[in-house]
């Protein structure tokens, strides 16, 4: 059995915001401070927030998930812990045995067709056995991102009515569709989204799984609110929230390490505020 809306805490947070017609920020964290940051700002804007970590950080820092699901687990609001763009199917099965996870992207889509469905469906139902949801990438979104395999050479395929419906068929909880988005950054002239493929892909899916929009790089708040208007409940977003620490840090060099940590915090915290205003997430809870 697929975990149920009721007892699944990434899919509770987002039947909520599909019900209410806002996005969540499903955030990337690389360090303890971007944790700490993320956490604030959803408790200090009353916001619902999925943190998220990549399959390098587990190996990486192999002790920051804990960390990040103690913060989950003792926040004031809502906040659901998401594996984002797992890869390893060797890895998937000791996450899915050892560690604290609401959910995650079993991201077989550097596979065959076929070969991805069937790999999707197995480690779906390992997944759900443990109570974790499961998103999945429909059609393939180019580019990469930290950690995982560049989709580069391969070609980039939109998502298709018959794809949604066999994805639909191995029991995911959330899709992610190829629309015309692209991990990393974009070409000069920016983001250019088939919105009326995203919208038929809600009609067809009807409340059935969730949809997750990722490569949100150099998004403008006005197309991230088409993109929730269109159907988006889970909005991942690196870069664009990252960014501006990554600058901080560049220019404050000379700062103790003290004053580092506590405002590259501070910086942070207020962008992702910025971006639950956005998504309209502040204040649901
Ligand atoms: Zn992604």
């Amino acid at each position: 059995m697929p975990p149920s809306g009721t007892s699944n805490k990434t899919l509770q947070i987002l039947e909520a915001a599909e019900q209410h017609g806002y996005g969540v920020l499903a955030a990337i964290a690389y360090n303890v401070e971007h944790i700490t940051a993320l956490v604030r700002a959803a408790e200090s804007r009353r916001s619902p927030l999925i943190l998220q970590l990549f399959p390098s950080t587990l190996v990486q820092l192999p002790s920051l998930v804990y960390a990040a699901s103690a913060a989950c687990k003792g926040a004031s609001v809502p906040i659901s812990l998401h594996l984002d763009h797992a890869q390893d199917e060797n890895q998937i099965r000791k996450v899915v045995e050892t560690m604290p996870f609401d959910s995650i992207m079993v991201d077989m889509s550097h596979h065959e067709h076929h070969e991805n469905l069937q790999k999707t469906q197995e480690l779906t139902k390992l997944c759900h056995q443990k109570g974790i949801a499961v998103e999945a990438e429909s059609g393939r979104i180019n580019g990469g991102e930290d950690g995982i395999a560049d989709t580069g050479e391969l070609e980039a395929l939109f998502t298709s009515p018959e794809e949604v419906e066999e994805f639909l068929g191995v029991e995911i909880d959330l899709l992610a569709p190829s629309i015309g988005n692209i991990h990393g950054d974009y070409p000069p002239a920016g983001p250019k989204l088939d919105f009326d493929r995203l919208r038929s892909i809600r009609e067809q899916i009807n409340g059935r799984v969730k949809i997750a929009l990722h490569g949100t790089n150099d998004f403008s708040p006005e197309l991230t609110k088409d993109c929730i208007a269109a159907g988006t409940a889970k909005v991942n977003v690196n870069k664009l929230l990252l960014e501006c620490w990554s600058k901080f840090l560049k220019e404050n060099a000379h700062l103790s390490i003290v004053q580092i940590i506590d405002q590259g915090i501070e910086v942070l915290q207020k962008e992702t505020e910025r971006w639950m205003v956005i998504c309209g997430s502040a204040g649901r809870c």
